[in-house]
């Protein structure tokens, strides 16, 4: 098989003997009872080829841990609580007090806070680095620098990275830390379906699964993929120490969403670049930044190693429009929600402020709205968007 959307639905699965239903059955435990005392003490939770108490995995975990690993081309998957805690899971599994990591300026805002409060306080150095200029990075990485963050593309911005320029610099690096230097991309944009983030070069590859794998808007999840052992013997043993056990039901809600995904993805990335494309034609907008769109920031990239594009698109206002016009034009939008989060079947908006979030020279001056693109009807989308941006006037 070599298509994602039959793999996913025709994965691997055993049901009970006689009860060969589609979906995979739904397990819950705390306990998990041993036969004997001996069984007790042989059971080997390290390598998951066994079961010992819910916390670290049931049949229903393991099932999706073993798609996820699928969808990403990864061989090993750990599954957290939520996208933002797979990312810290990376962090704590890797980093110890001396080390150093660098995340690119423009990554998931949390990614950063993280790095400023948890591991500052821990004594570990962290940097912000320009991901669109790979000597920047060069500049950056120094004798203790362990690991080194991905995304693609940029959180809010969407400018596309060139990830294999990125990882060619990290390897030519000669004053490396003495266990190495790690790679980890966040990957929630690609999911899996847009690229292959291990042929790119990514050493670990990190999603939100609360976004496409999800795709209800029902559910908080996140994975950690590797193809290499060594790299998920660490975050594994780390993700039992602290504890980052998944309930069955949320599990269940991204199986069973996991069947769709590449057909929503795909229903999503054509109704975001109609919509990118109409929206840079509409006189009060600026720049659209959609990394699918020729003059996006990264766009010749993105047409280098991408097969899609994901639901999110940014537009910047002219700055002739202060911002409460913005943010008017926002609250008239009537199918386009206010919300955080994306890939859901509902359209989402929120404005953000860059200049606050970023620590490199941003070049426009006007205000900036992102858009998650959901399951409506384009045309109705078009619409709103249309009557919001008429009742805009200059002032
Ligand atoms: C949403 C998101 C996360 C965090 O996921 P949660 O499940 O909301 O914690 C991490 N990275 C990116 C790029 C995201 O969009």
């Amino acid at each position: 098989m070599s298509n994602i959307s039959t793999e996913l639905i025709h994965h691997a699965y055993q049901p009970p003997d006689g009860f060969e239903a589609i979906p995979a059955a739904v397990h819950k435990a705390s306990t998990v009872i041993f036969p004997t005392v001996a069984a007790l003490r042989q059971r080997d939770w390290k390598h998951k080829t066994g079961y010992t108490y819910g916390l670290h995995g049931t049949p229903t975990t393991f099932t999706l841990e073993a798609r996820i690993a699928t969808l990403e081309g990864g061989t090993y998957c750990t599954l957290a609580p939520s996208g933002l805690a797979a990312v810290a899971l990376v962090d704590m599994a890797l980093l110890k007090a001396g080390d150093e990591v660098l995340i690119p300026d423009n990554a998931y805002g949390p990614n950063k806070t993280f790095a400023q409060h948890e591991l500052a306080a821990w004594g570990i150095r962290f940097q912000y680095y320009d991901a669109m200029a790979p000597a920047d990075l060069a500049a950056k990485l120094g004798a203790r620098t362990r690991l080194v963050w991905l995304e693609a593309p940029g959180s809010i911005t969407l400018e596309f990275p060139d990830l294999p320029a990125l990882v060619a610099v990290i390897k030519a690096h000669p004053h490396a830390h003495p266990d190495g230097i790690v790679t980890a991309l966040d990957n929630t944009w690609g999911a899996g379906i847009a690229f292959n983030a291990f042929a790119l070069g990514a050493d670990i590859s990190v999603q939100a699964l609360t976004k496409y794998p999800s795709g209800g808007a029902d559910v908080l999840m996140g994975s950690v993929v590797t193809r290499s052992e060594a790299l998920h013997r660490w975050v594994h043993m780390c993700h039992m120490r602290i504890g980052y056990g998944v309930g069955a039901n949320d599990a269940e809600l991204v199986l069973r969403g996991l069947s769709s995904m590449a057909l929503r993805y795909a229903a999503q990335d054509s109704a975001a670049r109609t919509l990118a494309l109409w929206l840079a034609q509409q006189p009060q907008i600026e720049a659209v930044l959609h990394p699918a769109l020729a003059g996006s920031p990264g766009h010749a990239v993105w047409q280098r190693d991408c097969s899609a594009a994901a639901c999110l698109l940014s537009i910047v206002f002219k700055p002739v429009y202060p911002q409460a016009q913005v943010d008017g034009f926002c609250d008239k939008l009537q199918l386009f929600k206010l919300g955080y989060s994306w890939a859901g079947p509902m359209s989402l908006c929120a404005p953000y402020d860059v200049p606050a979030i970023r620590s490199t020279p941003w070049v426009y001056k006007g205000a900036l709205v992102r858009f998650s693109i959901g399951l409506e009807a384009v045309a109705d989308l078009q619409a709103d968007l249309a009557q919001a941006l008429a009742l805009m006037q200059y002032s």
